[in-house]
């Protein structure tokens, strides 16, 4: 075999070794009486994002899908192949999940792009297509910080961006009605990758605010 993916193999051996090891009897449990996530967590695809080292999960606590940009497509019962919904569905439904976080991220090169204007081509349609999620965000950014310096802009758009993708999730009848019922609760998160951070959206003053404060400093 050749060496390309060595970093990987070394690193699954140590899996195997430590952390399979320590987590035996969890995951056997997992298998034997199969998931039972608490939340759903929709995140950027980005490599940086680490959804369980960020949260502290442990395996079986979070069902997680990624995407690009983090964004919830609107509710869109067609003939076409729609990823993200389909795992809105099955944790909403199936999972029975209580939570949904969608979390967006500083330097997140999805929303960045919005600020750029892309012209698409075959090596790049479905980006572009998928990209037009966050023109609203956009544009309510650059009403706001469009004079301002580069990055205060590009951290409000990936702040708003996310409070849009939770009106997308109430666009799924499944998600609407367990909000209504007080059965699923809906959280906006924004992670900044430089300090390790988390911000949450509170609704009720239109803020986002510190998930917890850095003992650190
Ligand atoms: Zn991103």
């Amino acid at each position: 075999m050749d060496n390309r993916l060595q970093e990987f193999e070394k690193g699954h051996k140590a899996f195997q070794r430590i952390k399979f090891k320590q987590s035996k009897e969890r995951f056997k449990k997992l298998v034997d009486e199969g998931q039972n996530p608490k939340a759903l967590f929709i995140g950027c695809s980005d490599s940086r994002v680490m959804p369980a080292m960020i949260t502290g999960s442990k395996p079986g606590d979070l069902f997680i899908v990624r995407n690009i940009g983090n964004f919830v497509a609107p509710y869109k019962p067609d003939a076409d192949y729609h990823a993200t919904a389909s795992a809105i569905e099955y944790a909403v439904s199936i999972l029975e999940v209580s939570d949904i976080i969608v979390c967006g991220h500083s330097h997140c090169g999805a929303i960045e792009s919005l600020h750029k204007n892309i012209e698409a081509t075959s090596e790049n349609i479905h980006t572009v297509k998928w990209l037009e999620l966050g023109k609203e965000a956009k544009k309510v950014a650059l009403l706001a910080y469009g004079n301002a310096d580069k990055e205060t802009l590009l951290r409000y758009t990936e702040k708003i961006s996310v409070v849009y993708q939770l009106d997308n999730l109430l666009t799924y009848p499944a998600v609407k009605k367990r909000v209504e019922e007080g059965t699923l609760y809906l959280h906006g998160w924004h992670y900044h990758m430089e300090d390790g951070d988390i911000e949450y959206y509170d609704d009720d003053n239109y803020e986002f605010k510190p998930l917890s404060q850095n003992s650190e400093g």
